[in-house]
């Protein structure tokens, strides 16, 4: 009788047992596993180890992660608000294609109030003939094959005029080379018809350069394809390559601005190494006097000069005819110099009366090419 109420379930309802709360249930269950754990202790030293491994392992990665991500949020808040400071500090400067810039595009390395003063060498030791000097000298390097033929470099002081940024004025590039030589015509890679203007340089007996345009400390623009201290060494590489197959037939480079990546001797090396196995001489330009270009060269074993005199900082025909005079001066004591011009309106004029005075003063009207062996003593 009493078991069939209990199934009913009427029997209990006078004393009901009240049913477990979360709190006991919560206690029985730490209990059993308790119990559990007395029962297997190595099991259970097995299990903990494992969790705290695992735990500490997902939990560490979690907050690396947190942190990370924080740290990228205020990297970008921090490049947002750099990038609004400097769109406020005035124009960006450009470097357009000089193609698109209206009108003669603007391409002096002066920068304003600051002309560059004649520089003259140290006396150099006489060159060891180490092994790099003489590899550099032979007769299979393009310099050597490119270069304009000269042989007396002895008796007279030599002379090297180098006109830079040659192949954008189409009239007045001509002009520079229908000028008497042998001068060294400088042209920049991005000029148009650039093969055909060359040919027509060496066609009048002119040594030929390519011109590298360089980022420069100023806001001019140094045209497409410079070399700027921001790009990683395969840019570099690869701009330089690019410009050095622009057009052939050319001895040497010389740097188009460049105050900024001539003082960069990263960027210097990259470019030098690649003058190296093409045979080609480097003339520093030197527009800033904190360029490593010319002791780089020396290091690495690529041949090279450097600019003296600048010809045209002021273009005034009258001051291009002082600088002349200056270079003159410089040949004397030196027995060398490499005074560098531009196409501009006084320069070609000044050098057009200056030019056929040369060698009634005594001196050689040289190419560039003769320079570099006679500072070396490379004959
Ligand atoms: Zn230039």
């Amino acid at each position: 009788m009493a078991s069939r109420k209990n199934r009913s379930g009427k029997a209990n309802r006078r004393s009901p047992k009240p049913p477990p709360t979360a709190r006991e249930r919560l206690r029985a269950r730490f209990r059993s596993a308790a119990a559990w754990v007395d029962g297997h202790r190595w099991h259970s030293i097995v299990a903990g180890s494992l969790l705290l491994f695992f735990g500490s392992l997902i939990g560490g990665y979690w907050v690396a992660e947190w942190f990370d991500s924080f740290d990228r949020d205020r990297l970008a808040r921090e490049t947002i608000e750099e990038m609004k400071r400097g769109a406020s500090t005035g124009p960006e400067p450009k470097y357009a294609r000089i193609e698109d810039i209206p009108g003669l595009p603007k391409y002096t390395e002066v920068e304003p109030g600051k002309p560059r003063p004649t520089l003259e060498e140290k006396p150099r030791p006489a060159a060891k003939s180490t092994q790099m000097a003489a590899a550099a000298a032979s007769s299979d390097q393009a310099w050597r094959r490119n270069a304009v033929p000269f042989r007396d470099l002895k008796s007279k002081p030599l002379v090297a005029i180098v006109i830079d940024d040659v192949g954008l004025d189409r009239p007045r590039s001509k002009r520079a080379w229908e000028l008497p030589g042998p001068l060294t015509i400088s042209f920049l890679p991005y000029a148009k018809d650039l093969r055909d203007q060359a040919r027509a340089a060496r066609g009048r007996g002119h040594e030929l350069m390519l011109h590298l345009p360089m980022e420069p400390t100023g806001r001019n623009d140094p045209g497409p394809g410079a070399l700027l201290v921001s790009m990683s060494d395969a840019e570099i590489r690869q701009r330089t390559a690019a410009a050095l197959d622009s057009f052939e037939g050319f001895a040497g480079v010389n740097n188009h601005m460049g105050s900024r990546f001539t003082s960069f001797r990263p960027g210097m090396e990259t470019v030098l190494r690649q003058l190296k196995p093409r045979g080609l001489m480097f003339l520093d330009s030197r527009t800033t006097k904190e360029s490593v270009g010319d002791q780089t060269a020396h290091e690495l074993g690529v041949p090279g000069i450097v600019r003296h005199v600048f010809l045209d900082d002021d273009e005034s025909v009258e001051a291009v005819r002082r600088k002349l005079a200056e270079a003159e001066a410089v040949a004397r004591r030196q027995g060398f110099v490499v005074a560098i011009g531009h196409p501009h309106e006084a320069t070609l004029q000044a050098l057009s009366e200056w030019l056929p005075t040369v060698q009634g003063k005594g001196l050689a009207l040289a190419p560039a090419t003769a320079v570099l062996r006679k500072r070396n003593g490379w004959d």
